[in-house]
């Protein structure tokens, strides 16, 4: 009995160590790590107006950011889709979490019953204040890129943004209902700005790390 209990506190103290190490062990490879996530996509279309679907707008830009992120050195980046596939919100969550990535960013466009409302809002989890830094940077790259209403960051609890293990933000890049900003959202010139913004948010995420 004696022994099994000196067993059992040899146990806890090897696995407190082994805990200790994990997670003070760095795991900087040097490389950033940053996943791009276009919502929605597959069945999901996300808002609709007319015969636009958000999935396709979220994928253009996202597709504009990776390959811009790609050619930096030090830098990796990983799509949760990068085609017109569905993908649960637990599977991309799980899947930067499997990658052990270094930042998240969800790609959105939005949509209110009011039509004259627009302009960017950039969101993270309450949960997690290592996200609100990057959602402020972000959020000032892209509304400074695009020269869009800077609506400011907000804090939510979508899964996304939630159950991410990283800093995760989820920018709703502008809405759909207000149709001057839908006439640009769908222009491959103003996505490319929006791509820009996100782009220089996330190297300004990376050198204030
Ligand atoms: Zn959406």
């Amino acid at each position: 009995m004696k022994l099994l209990k000196s067993s059992i506190v040899f146990l806890a103290v090897v696995l407190l160590l082994w805990g200790a190490l994990v997670l003070c062990a760095p795991k900087d490879d040097g490389i950033f790590h940053v996943v791009i996530d276009p919502g929605h996509g597959g069945k999901d279309p996300g808002a609709v107006v007319g015969d636009i679907y958000e999935k396709d707008i979220n994928l253009a830009i996202a597709l504009m950011v990776r390959d811009k992120l790609a050619r930096e050195e030090g830098i990796k980046v990983s799509m949760t889709r990068d085609n017109d596939t569905f993908l649960s919100l637990t599977e991309r969550a799980d899947f930067a979490n499997d990658l052990n990535a270094d930042l998240y960013v969800s790609v959105h466009a939005n949509a209110l019953d009011d039509e004259t409302y627009s302009g960017i809002f950039t969101f993270y989890s309450a949960d997690k204040p290592s996200s609100k830094k990057p959602a402020e940077i972000i959020q000032r790259a892209v509304s400074k890129a695009t020269g869009a209403i800077d609506r400011g960051i907000r804090t939510e609890y979508f899964v996304v943004i939630r159950e991410t293990e990283m800093p995760a933000v989820l920018i709703e890049t502008g809405f759909m209902t207000c149709s001057e900003e839908l006439a640009l959202l769908i222009d491959p010139v103003y996505q490319a700005k929006v791509a820009d913004g996100i782009y220089d948010g996330v190297l300004a995420v990376i050198s204030n790390h």
